[in-house]
This record gives C-alpha cells, sequence and structure tokens, in this order.
C-alpha cells in the first residue's frame, strides 16, 4: 500500500446461532440438515397473517455466550424490531431484528498486530435477528424455499478499528474460532452460516476524519476479503491522488475478475421504517440467568492461550497454533494427557499433523492418527528406542498407511544399530570434532552433548540406538 495511506476497516458479520429451532417458532431450523425446499414452515416462518412469534430460549443463551466472549456488556432489556423492505424471500414484509436496544453492547476482540502486540478491535453490538429465505432463479422461474427464513443470526457490528487486509482477516479469523469455541455457531462459511460485509475507507496518514467509506459484499470466503480489501483499498488511493471526490456505494467482489463493482449508490438506500415488535415484549434477561450462563462458558481461547505460554511454556507462536479451533486444543490436551512433555507433543501437533492433515484436506477431528499414537511415538523417543530423524520416517506411514506406532517402531528395530563396538568408533570421531562442546559438558553444561548425538546419527544415517549413543558418550568423556 501507498506509504502516506492508512486504511480503515469495519466489518458487519452475521453468523448463524446453532440452534434446534428457529427464532420464533419450533420449525427445525435445518439449513444444515438439507431439507427439501419449504418442507421446514409453519405460518410463524412463512409470514401468514394472525400467527405470533414466540422467542427461541436458547438463541437468547448463545447471543449471551458470544456477549461473554467479547468481554461485551449485556443489556438486560433489549427491544425486537420490525425492519420493513419488500422481497420475494421475506414473507411478512419485514424481518424482526434489534434496533437501537440490542441484546449485546460494547465489547472486544484481540488480534496481533504486525508488530506481534496485541490489539483490542472493539465490537459497537450484537443484535438477535431472524434470516429470510432463499430465492432460486431457474430459467424463466424464480422460486423461493422459505426453509431458512426465521433462521436465528447474530449480527456482530464491528468499530472501524482495523488498520489492513490483514487485521481483517486475523480478526475474522479469532473471531470464527471463539464462536465455534462456545459453539455459539458452526461459522462454515461455505453453508452460509458466516457471512461478512465489509467497510473500508482510505485516508492521507495524520489526517484525523475518516474518509468515505465503501461496502462490499458476496464475499464468500476469508481470503476474498483480504482479495476485495486490498484491490478496493488500492483503487481508492489512486482515485484521491487523482483528486476525484468518493461517494458512498455498495459494492461487489468479482472473484474471477478479482475486483470490485458498483451495486449500488448509498444515495437511495433504502429507509427500513424501524418500530418495536408489538408481538414481542422487550427482552428481559435476570442476574440468575446472566450467571447461570457465565458458569457453562469454558475457558477462552485467549485464557487457554496465556495457559499454555505461561504454565506449560509453551512459545507464543505454539500456543496461538494450539488454540486454533477448541477441537486442536482438545487434542492436545488429549496427547498431553498420557504424560508426555508439553513442548514435544506441541511440535508433533503444531508441526507434523496439523502439516499433514492440511496436506490431504482434513480436519483433526478425522485425523487419522488418534492422541494415542502421538503419545506413543513421543514416548519412543524419550525412552531411547528410536531417534527424531527415525520417527519422522516412522509418522508419515503411521498417518498414511493407518499403520500402528508401535508396530512400525518394532520392524525399524531390526534395521536400528545396536552394535556397541561401531557405535563407539562414531562416538570417539564425535569427540574429537567437538572439543569446545566437550568442555562445556565437562563444566556442567548437560545439553552440549546434542552436537555429539546429533553427529553420531548422522555418521549412522540415522540408524545407531540413541540410548546407546548416550551411554557411550559420556562414558568417553567421564
Ligand atoms: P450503517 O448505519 O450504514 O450500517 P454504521 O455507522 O453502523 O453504518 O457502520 C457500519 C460499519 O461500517 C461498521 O462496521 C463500522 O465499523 C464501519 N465504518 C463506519 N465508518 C467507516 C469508515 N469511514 N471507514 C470504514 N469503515 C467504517
Ligand atoms: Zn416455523
Ligand atoms: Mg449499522
Amino acid at each position: 500500500m501507498e506509504q502516506n495511506f492508512e486504511s480503515i476497516i469495519g466489518l458487519e458479520i452475521h453468523v448463524q446461532l446453532n440452534t434446534e429451532s428457529k427464532m420464533f417458532c419450533s420449525c427445525p431450523s435445518g439449513a444444515r440438515k438439507n431439507l427439501a425446499p419449504n418442507t421446514a414452515l409453519c405460518p410463524v416462518c412463512s409470514g401468514q397473517p394472525g400467527a405470533l412469534p414466540v422467542l427461541n430460549k436458547k438463541a437468547v443463551e448463545l447471543a449471551l455466550r458470544a456477549g461473554f466472549g467479547f468481554n461485551a456488556q449485556i443489556n438486560k432489556e433489549s427491544v425486537f424490531a420490525r425492519k420493513n423492505y419488500f422481497y420475494p424471500d421475506l414473507p411478512k414484509g419485514y424481518q424482526i431484528s434489534q434496533d437501537d436496544k440490542p441484546i449485546i453492547g460494547k465489547g472486544y476482540i484481540e488480534i496481533k498486530d504486525a508488530q506481534g502486540n496485541t490489539k483490542k478491535i472493539g465490537i459497537t453490538r450484537a443484535h438477535l435477528e431472524e434470516d429470510a429465505g432463499k430465492s432460486m432463479h431457474e430459467e424463466s422461474d424464480s422460486l423461493v424455499d422459505l426453509n431458512r427464513s426465521g433462521v436465528p443470526l447474530l449480527e456482530i457490528v464491528g468499530e472501524p478499528d482495523l488498520r489492513s487486509p490483514q487485521e481483517a482477516y486475523d480478526y475474522l479469523t479469532n473471531l470464527r474460532a471463539l464462536l465455534s469455541w462456545l459453539d455459539v455457531s458452526n461459522c462454515d462459511m461455505e453453508k452460509g452460516e458466516l457471512r461478512v460485509d465489509v467497510n473500508v475507507s482510505v485516508r492521507p496518514k495524520g489526517q484525523e476524519k475518516f474518509g468515505t467509506r465503501m461496502e462490499i459484499k458476496n464475499l464468500n470466503s476469508f481470503k476474498a476479503v483480504k482479495d476485495a480489501l486490498t484491490y478496493e483499498i488500492n483503487r481508492q488511493i489512486a482515485a484521491v491522488k487523482a483528486g476525484e471526490t468518493l461517494h458512498q456505494q455498495t459494492m461487489l467482489w468479482d472473484e474471477v475478475k478479482g475486483e470490485t463493482k458498483v451495486m449500488r449508490s448509498k444515495e437511495t438506500a433504502q429507509e427500513y421504517r424501524y418500530f418495536p415488535e408489538p408481538d414481542l415484549k422487550p427482552l428481559i434477561i435476570t442476574e440468575e440467568e446472566i450467571a447461570q450462563v457465565r458458569s457453562s462458558m469454558p475457558m477462552l481461547p485467549s485464557q487457554k492461550r496465556e495457559y499454555f505460554e505461561k504454565e506449560l511454556g509453551l512459545a507464543s507462536y505454539d500456543a496461538g497454533i494450539l488454540t486454533k479451533s477448541r477441537q486442536i486444543t482438545e487434542y492436545f490436551e488429549k496427547v498431553l494427557s498420557y504424560g508426555v512433555p508439553a513442548k514435544q507433543a506441541a511440535n508433533w501437533i503444531g508441526t507434523d499433523l496439523l502439516g499433514a492433515l492440511n496436506a490431504c484436506g482434513k480436519e483433526i477431528e478425522d485425523s487419522p492418527l488418534p492422541p494415542s499414537e502421538i503419545a506413543a511415538l513421543i514416548k519412543f523417543i524419550q525412552e531411547g528406542k528410536i531417534s527424531i530423524k527415525m520417527a519422522r520416517e516412522i509418522f508419515p506411514k503411521a498417518f498414511n498407511e493407518n499403520k500402528k506406532i508401535a508396530d512400525l517402531v518394532k520392524s525399524l528395530g531390526q534395521t536400528q544399530i545396536n552394535d556397541e563396538a561401531q557405535i563407539e568408533v562414531w562416538a570417539k570421531q564425535a569427540v574429537e570434532a567437538n572439543p569446545k562442546a566437550v568442555a562445556d559438558y565437562k563444566s556442567g553444561n548437560t545439553k552440549a552433548i546434542g552436537a555429539m548425538v546429533g553427529m553420531v546419527m548422522k555418521l549412522s544415517k540415522g540408524k545407531a540406538n540413541p540410548a546407546i549413543i548416550n551411554k557411550i558418550l559420556v562414558r568417553l568423556m567421564s
């Protein structure tokens, strides 16, 4: 980006809440159940005159969980409002939402900025609302499926605190991890369970006043968010430098062409004529309800991360990877439960396992290697039965060929070199080649032996028994 310009970004995000039933009726909230079109309907969610909405308690509970996750203010009284507009997928002619009295007030989500410092990104508010149906256009027919009509959503409006496409990407990543961690939403973008609208403007550095913002819709991945922002920021800077005046517009991201295009100008934006929903009482949340939901909250990813750093001594980077999703954290903790050291477990999971899963497009839930197998591998290394090098050979076999670690170690054992006389020859070479390490070792730095173990390993092409190498080196140096 142009050095003397700065970009300002604020996101508006809709997530589908993890409820069994819809927001105001008992129809299944079935977008993810692949129901045939228009089979999850009733008078309420298909907008029949006179049908009355009844609030889904679970949706309220999930909104509160999100609120705690954002360290946000919980509004004990919030109000549902009608947002009026016409669209074929909106049978009532309005959407029930929340306007000036949302359930969740100000909060924040943390990200790491370019310098690695923690930065708080403000959340302005989060409110409950119902989803609309889905329109489909087939040749000369326009069809509508109302299964999604009335599905509970949480809309999360963020402060314009983000300063780069990367920060927006990191914020989304952390938000998604947090909400799926808390079981608030599955946040599967491909299924439309998480939708992002971005607002972006640019200003010369040093200027306090924000520039004119553009809203970009139709972003279907975090990568698309980042690409669209990068494109749009450059476009706006070029326009400002050329002396153009920008007008607030709603744009679409064309993924194929890699450019934004104007959808409509904000001047013609519609007026929603919000008014309080007469069929629903204000939503009152009691102290007891707040306490009850709070007590059911798990440790947050940020707290876990800090715990992994401070109590287990993991590097910040590793702790970050291991708290990317609750499934990864649970896997890691399961491996630890077998009594292996945290650092080794973090390495094998963070690098080898996640790398292998990534390469075949699998999630950790579908890992062919259960936690017990990773723990077994680490134990074999610790006991000196195999070297790290051997473990690296065994790992992909266990992962790809569905073989047991113990069996692979056994068959490797037959190629392992246990001949003490031979190992002593290599050990002597290593001692001669490393006078400094020997001196360090003798003056009490026992870690200095590592360099020599490594050399013997190399000389043996990774086949010498590490336990025997150690024993012989210690003897030679004492
Ligand atoms: P609206 O009423 O049109 O929805 P809001 O003031 O509620 O507008 O802002 C919507 C979103 O736009 C918020 O996420 C906010 O952070 C972001 N935003 C507001 N002003 C700017 C700006 N100048 N540049 C970038 N984003 C902005
Ligand atoms: Zn219904
Ligand atoms: Mg707004």
